[in-house]
This record gives C-alpha cells, sequence and structure tokens, in this order.
C-alpha cells in the first residue's frame, strides 16, 4: 500500500512568485505542482495531500509563534500520515527544523523540511528536485527525527546551518556529517539516525522577549551586554565569543555584566563564532573565566540549536540549574 505524507506550505523562495519588489510568498501550491508534475510520475510517490497556511510567509519574518504553530499542526495530524514534509523558505529553516526537533522528541516518523533557491514556478529550479526526494524520503524511508533535505542531502535538522546564500548546496552540517544522501541511489547513514521513538511532544508558547544573541567582537563596550540583560524579561543570552569560546577576560565591565547576570538567575550560554568545532571553556585563562562566573559551554551546538533549545527549555518552565544542565546534554542530537 502507498503511503500517505501531509506537505504543509507556509511560505518561502520554493511557492514564491515573481513582483515589483522582488519575489512573494503566493498560495495555490497545490496547483503550481500538479502543473509541474505528471500523472506519471504522481503514481510513482507516496500519495500526499497538501495543506497550506493562509498566512505564507518569507521565512525572514518568522517568529517563535510560528514554530508553535507549526508544532500544533504536525502534533493534530501525526496519527494521520505516514510522514511529512515542511515547505519553508531557507532563511530561517534551520532555526525551525532546530526548534521543531525539541518540541516533537520521540519522532516514529519523518519530519522532513525542505525548499529552493529558485522558486518552482520558474523554468529553471531546484524546487522540484528537492520536494520530490523529500516526499520520497518522507513516505519510504525509516527516518524518526526532523531533517532537512536540500541538494541531495539529509541533514540532521538540529546540527543545520544555512551556509551559502545563493548555492543550490546552500545547507550543511558543520560538526555532524550527512545522514544520508541523494544521488542515482538514495542511501541513508543508517547507524547515524536517531532511534525510533515513542513520542513525546510538547508545543510550549514562546516569549520571544526571553532570549537574546550577542556576538562579541574586538573593542565591544561591556555596556552592551549590561543594558541586554537587563530587560527583566530576558531569561537567556547567547554569547558568541572566540575560538573555543575565549571572551576578551580584560573587558571587565562585560565579565561583571556576565557574572550578575547568572546570580540573578538568567542563563548565559557560550557559543563559538567558528563554524567548526567545539568550545572548550577552560582551554585558555581567558575562557576559564566564565567557569568561574556561571556561564554555561555550549559545546558545538549550532546558534539555531542552541538559540531554540534555550527558547523552549525557558518556555517549557524549567528552572535556570536545570536549564544550565540540559544545555550541556545531548537531547535529541542536538550536540556532540
Ligand atoms: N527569503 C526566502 C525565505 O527564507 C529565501 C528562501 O526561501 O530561499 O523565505
Amino acid at each position: 500500500m502507498k503511503s500517505n505524507v501531509l506537505i504543509i506550505h507556509t511560505g518561502g523562495t520554493i511557492g514564491m512568485h515573481p513582483s515589483d519588489q522582488g519575489y512573494v510568498p503566493v498560495a495555490g501550491f497545490n496547483e503550481l505542482l500538479q502543473q509541474r508534475l505528471s500523472k506519471q510520475a504522481q503514481q510513482n510517490l507516496p500519495h500526499f495531500e497538501i495543506l497550506e497556511f493562509e498566512k505564507l510567509i518569507d521565512s525572514s519574518n518568522i517568529q517563535p509563534s510560528d514554530w508553535t504553530r507549526l508544532g500544533h499542526t504536525l502534533v493534530e495530524h501525526y496519527p494521520d500520515y505516514d510522514g511529512f514534509v515542511v515547505l519553508h523558505g531557507t532563511d530561517t529553516m534551520a532555526y525551525t527544523a532546530s526548534a521543531l526537533s525539541f518540541i516533537l522528541q520521540g519522532l516514529d516518523k519523518p519530519v522532513i523540511l525542505t525548499g529552493s533557491q529558485i522558486p518552482l514556478i520558474e523554468p529553471r529550479n531546484d524546487a522540484l528536485d528537492n520536494l520530490i526526494t523529500a516526499l520520497v524520503l518522507a513516505g519510504n524511508y525509516p527516518i524518526s527525527e526532523v531533517c532537512i533535505f536540500f541538494n541531495g542531502r539529509l541533514l540532521r535538522g538540529n546540527r543545520a546551518c544555512k551556509l551559502r546564500a545563493t548555492g543550490f548546496d546552500a545547507f550543511d552540517t558543520p560538526n555532524c556529517p550527512w545522514l544520508g544522501q541523494a544521488g542515482i541511489h538514495i542511501e541513508l547513514q543508517e547507524h547515524l539516525l536517531l532511534e525510533r521513538g515513542a513520542p513525546r511532544f510538547l508545543v510550549p508558547d514562546f516569549n520571544p522577549n526571553a532570549v537574546s544573541l550577542l556576538h562579541l567582537y574586538p573593542g565591544m563596550p561591556g555596556r552592551i551586554a549590561e543594558q541586554l540583560l537587563a530587560d527583566p524579561q530576558l531569561k537567556g543570552l547567547l554569547i558568541r565569543s572566540f575560538g573555543v569560546g575565549n571572551p576578551p577576560d580584560k573587558n571587565r565591565e562585560l565579565m561583571e555584566a556576565l557574572k550578575q547576570a547568572s546570580a540573578r538567575g538568567q542563563v548565559v550560554v557560550n557559543l563559538t563564532q567558528c563554524l567548526q568545532g567545539k568550545v572548550s571553556q577552560g582551554a585558555y585563562a581567558t575562557g576559564a573565566t566564565l567557569n568561574n562566573i556561571g556561564v554555561v559551554p555550549g559545546s558545538d551546538l549550532t546558534v539555531e540549536a542552541a538559540f531554540t533549545k534555550l527558547h523552549f527549555l525557558i518556555a517549557t518552565g524549567q528552572p535556570a540549574p536545570r536549564i544550565r544542565e540540559l544545555m550541556q546534554t545531548p537531547i535529541c542530537g542536538e550536540q556532540s
């Protein structure tokens, strides 16, 4: 029997049309796809239905509330389908894939995000290939996690980053091998996939002001951190420091602001600005200072995974000490 896949269209280039102002999201993806897919191709694909969001967005407008909406949609339809494809803009796809991985823990079906760099409406595009292969993966393969499929690569969603603004090979997982590749044949690295789980879904309402991100730079005034951390709604801050997690420890104002924040119960997590490798807080004396003031090392988490994980843990009401612990513990393959 054919498997049954739900395609959820949230917006993004894949379904956009040209306008005077550049590409804009347009409804009617199903009709367009029917024009582009021959009857014969459809017969050889898993059966699918398309659910199109009423408000389609350019994903650069994504809000944490959109993760909640998408999470609820997936949970609502979960029992009725064998797998899911989420059509999403590439700009923030890695954030949404990461957020969904925390919301939908213990998956026993595939949830595959995809999109494209050129819209399906254009004669030359990467949309059809990305969509068709994502559909085949979602319908026919034993994947039990949130993935991104793009340009022949099957990637763990919460390890992925958009690395190229214009290349078809927009996504990669700098700290994790690809989970599969689609060339002439589809080959999965089954030993790398998360084990089939028992669903433990939790779709929280996020406070968009709860988490912020500070990219450190030479000469940064410490008061920038102080001002950011003074917001009473801010519960978590990601800092991006240099190399293996080294901050400018001679910047007294900055270090004091981070220390006070941790003492007040705000969770500060240290990530590296490097694309590859992990934080080793203490390899250098500069980094070791963070260990003494309660800043948590973020291992090899991507910014997207760290940001959504921190949001998720805060939104689900975990106390600060537990959040600090969990930020250092892999919960769904997001860190080594
Ligand atoms: N701006 C678009 C979006 O993220 C880019 C894309 O989809 O490739 O929605």
